[in-house]
């Protein structure tokens, strides 16, 4: 037998958090590997920007990860959590540009190849604050494996997957509205317009019907547009304007004429219902423009001044000059109708302030309807299944009206476009005009053998690079020098995605599509079960402050995450927020709730300190294996079949992801049975008279279920599990709760009866502890207990249990009745029909004691007709706020209660 451990009288998370973290990444035992002897399950995180600090809904999200990988370990699986970071292209250029402003640079005045240089000594310093966060709260993650979303061989991913497809005809260059600024005249990414309301103006302008006397209006914030526009629409359920429709109208102050049609998207309460089409300076209107196959008009050039492509009066005109002539045109000829005050909201360039421009320019995009096909399939044929399932719908929806996406953006950090242009000025063939798309750098132009290349200006989306990360973490494409294609083949498709649902469109349904597509290049099967990306996703619930509102910075409402670890543990931290989530609900959190966890980390802490004390004194009979049923009563059948039930809920729970219902039946089983209740029964065993050899054998038991029950919790809370495993017990050398097995649910050991049986006594300890409570028992007096019996609950029964009933509820004389009177001046417990006296002559002096009630009585009936009169004054009623009224209430029913009580307990003492 070897010696136990030693615990500290109290748990202090910090330290045994550092401790085990840093052995258990030591010792590797994060790390996984090809094992052909076992199943693989591989989770790949959701990349947090490399820009980020840990939130709650990281601390969520990360958990849940974190604990269905530390299960699927500890159930014979190689569990492989893959993790990374994003290179965030608009974030992380963002910050360093921020950092340049405070030396009042410009990225322009370093020049891109600095400045991406910049970028990355910024992330070399501070790229990996999120990664070591993660590592505070306890994720196991393979950091062997660790990614970065560019660095070389995911950069080559992104370039294999760019060039194939553009030969096979699915990324194509078009026009497409962006954010631009007439001053800087460059693109601006939509995080870099801020908007404000402005006061403006809504110009009601008459456009005539085409063969008629007729005419319709149109409202517009921008009149001077109308030069570009190429049509106007109407709601096709707006019934005004079906006559209209498949018509057209004349455009003023020009001499084109324009179709009326009908679209979706126009709102029939916004001005006449009718709106101006100009599809090459409204982002709205270019999609109107796409889906109707209308001519995009350039009326602006990159200095936002009218081009040729207006009349000549208009040409040559700064934006508000153009406008100011419009109107005034329009007015002079009759077609403005009227102008109204409007508020509005417009974009501004967050460097010059200057009003940015919607304007079309190159971009790239994906064909997205050839992608979306398979990848709508597998969802809805439960191929890839949804947790909620209600995102099937959102998910069915959107991929069903998918449209193109833009995949290039106006920035420098990112993976620059694998795109060339010739610009040779001799021997230029017409083909040069066609970009050259390669995966590697070209050295001439194929077309004219010219040295004049300039690569696209562009870098490609971020989500480009993220949607391959479940196969690009692996190094695919696989060349001859990373070779891992062993891996790729053992941990591809990986079994769950674990997402907030924010970003379903951007990036999971995306990596469905990316899977799909070229999951057969190096699964080698064209079926589409091996080529999908994960078998189920677990969208995460979103974390609100305790009043329901979003956690925002300016609300001040987010608990920093790091001192919540700091000041209760991550064990805390983790378990509480997984107590609080119920799949697909919004959790309700606040700092204060962490108590949960951190109660339940020292409630555990303090159960393992009473056996281990009691260990070192009876011994720990570790001979025949778990659960030997050697001299079992009623509580140690229970105590197993409580366990085994629990195990196989949890079980059962985590197949479908309910990791609320989880944490619930851990913290019922753990808290309640075994702590609350069975520690409690062993105690009497313990310190009885039975022999050693029962007291080890009921030790051993103690032991083995709390081992199975910090296996159990284990994944939820790592930390003081390890800390107790490891204590309670000797260990072998390197071994660790983490690569131990769960017990698996016996269901031969769940016996419903003893539950049963068990639930009758607890509720009867219970009846008499409450009777002890109300008459005032001192906890150190003995009560004798009178019992009712029955043929249901014979003395025989209650015999068996007499040494609990002496320890839980301090019982020291027992004695049946079976049927008539009941005994004098005794209060009483009714449990399913039978009876619990406890007779309390000479225990409490009846004389002071009914005074007592009677005075009680009296003071609680003046202030319930107080509370009355209060409660029957209409004025009160009506005036007083809502919740002062219901507390009123609330004292009304609580006085009521207490006197119901008082009075009862009299009439036992009389
Ligand atoms: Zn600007
Ligand atoms: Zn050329």
């Amino acid at each position: 037998m070897s010696d136990p451990g030693t615990l500290a009288k109290t748990y202090e998370p910090a330290e045994v958090e550092q401790k085990w973290y840093s052995s258990w990444e030591r010792r590797g035992l994060f790390h996984a590997r090809v094992n052909p002897d076992k199943p693989a399950y591989t989770i790949v995180i959701p990349p947090p920007n490399v820009t980020g600090v840990l939130h709650m809904g990281h601390i969520l999200n990360n958990t849940l990860q974190d604990v269905f990988i530390r299960y699927k370990r500890m159930t014979g699986f190689e569990a492989c959590w893959v993790p990374g970071t994003d290179h965030a292209g608009i974030a992380t250029q963002n910050v360093v540009e921020r950092a340049l402003g405070k030396e009042g640079k410009t990225r322009h005045d370093l020049g891109r190849e600095k400045f991406v240089e910049r970028v990355w000594e910024w992330k070399k310093q501070y790229g990996d604050v999120i990664i070591k966060q993660l590592r505070t709260l306890g994720s196991s993650c393979d950091w062997e494996r660790e990614k970065f979303t560019m660095d070389e061989t995911l950069s080559n991913a992104v370039r294999e997957v760019f060039v194939s497809l553009y030969e096979e005809g699915l990324i194509y260059r078009g026009k497409y509205i962006v954010n631009w600024c007439p001053k800087d005249h460059t693109a601006i990414s939509d995080d870099e317009v801020t908007y404000a309301e402005q006061q403006g103006k809504l110009w009601y302008i008459r456009y005539p019907i085409h063969g008629t006397h007729d005419s319709l209006t149109v409202a517009t914030t921008r009149p001077e547009t109308m030069l570009g526009d190429t049509a106007i629409a109407v709601n096709p359920k707006d019934e005004r304007y079906a006559p209209l429709l498949g018509k057209f109208a004349e455009l003023p102050l020009t001499d084109r004429v324009i179709p009326i049609l009908a679209d979706d998207f126009v709102d029939a309460a916004f001005g006449t219902g009718a709106v101006k089409v100009t599809p090459a300076h409204d982002p709205n209107d270019y999609w109107i423009g796409q889906r109707h196959n209308l001519e995009q008009i350039t009326i602006f050039d990159i200095s936002a001044r009218t081009t040729d492509a207006v009349p000549p009066p208009y040409r040559n005109l700064d934006r508000y000059e153009a406008r100011k002539r419009v109107v005034a045109d329009l007015e002079a000829r009759g077609f403005l109708e009227k102008v109204e005050p409007y508020t509005n909201t417009i974009g501004k360039c967050y460097r010059c302030d200057t009003v940015i421009e919607p304007f079309l320019s190159d971009q790239w995009f994906v064909k997205m309807k050839p992608l979306a096909a398979p990848a709508l399939r597998v969802v809805e044929d439960g191929t890839i299944r949804f947790f909620p399932d209600r995102w099937t719908k959102v998910y069915v929806n959107w991929m069903t009206n998918i449209r193109d996406w833009c995949i290039s953006r106006q920035l420098w950090w990112g993976h620059r476009i694998p795109v060339w242009y010739c610009e040779a000025s001799e021997n230029k063939t017409p083909e040069c005009a066609r970009p050259i798309v390669s995966r590697t750098a070209p050295q001439q132009c194929p077309h004219c053998g010219g040295s004049a290349l300039r690569q696209d200006e562009d870098v490609l989306d971020t989500w480009f690079s993220s949607w391959l990360w479940p196969f690009s973490v692996h190094d695919w494409p696989l060349d001859s020098k990373t070779g891992k294609s062993a891996d790729l083949k053992y941990f591809y498709p990986t079994d769950l995605l674990v997402t907030a649902p924010d970003i379903i469109f951007f990036w999971v349904a995306r990596m469905i599509m990316a899977g799909l597509h070229f999951g057969p290049r190096f699964t080698g099967s064209g079926e589409l079960k091996a080529n999908i990306p994960f078998d189920d996703v677990y969208f995460t619930s979103l974390v609100r402050d305790d009043k329901g509102r979003k956690m925002s910075k300016s609300l001040g409402n987010s608990p920093e995450p790091l001192q919540l670890i700091e000041e209760y543990g991550a064990d805390a931290v983790r378990f509480t927020i997984l107590f609080l989530a119920p799949l697909g609900q919004d959790i309700l959190y606040s700092k204060e709730k962490n108590e949960i966890g951190r109660n339940f980390a020292n409630k555990i802490w303090n159960a393992g300190r009473f056996l281990l004390m009691n260990r070192a004194e009876l011994g720990d009979a570790t001979g025949p294996g778990e659960f030997n049923t050697d001299h079992c009563d009623l509580a140690d059948r229970w105590v197993l079949s409580r366990l085994h039930s629990t195990i196989l809920e949890v079980e059962q729970a985590l197949e479908v992801y309910e990791i609320n219902k989880v944490s619930k039946a851990l913290y019922g089983f753990i808290w309640h049975d075994f702590c609350d209740w069975y520690v409690e029964m062993a105690k009497s065993r313990f310190y009885g008279d039975e022999p050693a050899e029962v007291k080890r054998s009921v030790m051993t038991r103690a032991l083995d279920v709390f081992d199975s029950a910090l296996r159990l919790l284990h994944p939820l809370m790592p930390f003081v599990t390890e800390e107790l495993w490891q204590t309670m017990r000797q260990r072998g050398e390197g071994t660790s709760i983490m690569r131990a097995q769960q017990t698996r649910a016996d269901k031969s050991l769940i016996d419903p009866s003893v539950e049963q049986e068990m639930d009758f006594f607890q509720r009867a300890i219970e009846g008499v502890r409450q009777i002890r409570s109300e008459m005032e028992i001192a906890p150190s007096r003995e009560i004798s207990l009178v019992i009712r019996t029955s043929p249901a609950h014979p003395e025989e029964m209650f015999r068996r249990y007499e040494g609990y009933l002496r320890r839980l509820a301090r019982v020291s004389g027992l004695s049946f009745i079976a049927a008539g009177a009941n005994p004098r001046h005794a209060a009483s417990a009714v449990v399913d029909g039978e009876d619990f006296f406890v007779p309390l002559e000479g225990l409490i002096d009846l004389d002071v004691e009914r005074s007592r009630i009677q005075r009680e009585i009296e003071r609680l009936s003046g202030l319930l007709n107080a509370v009355k009169t209060k409660l029957g004054n209409p004025s009160f009623t009506n005036r007083a706020p809502r919740d002062v009224v219901e507390k009123e209430r609330e004292k009304q029913a609580s006085f009521e209660r207490n006197l119901e009580k008082l009075t009862n307990n009299l009439r036992q003492l009389s």
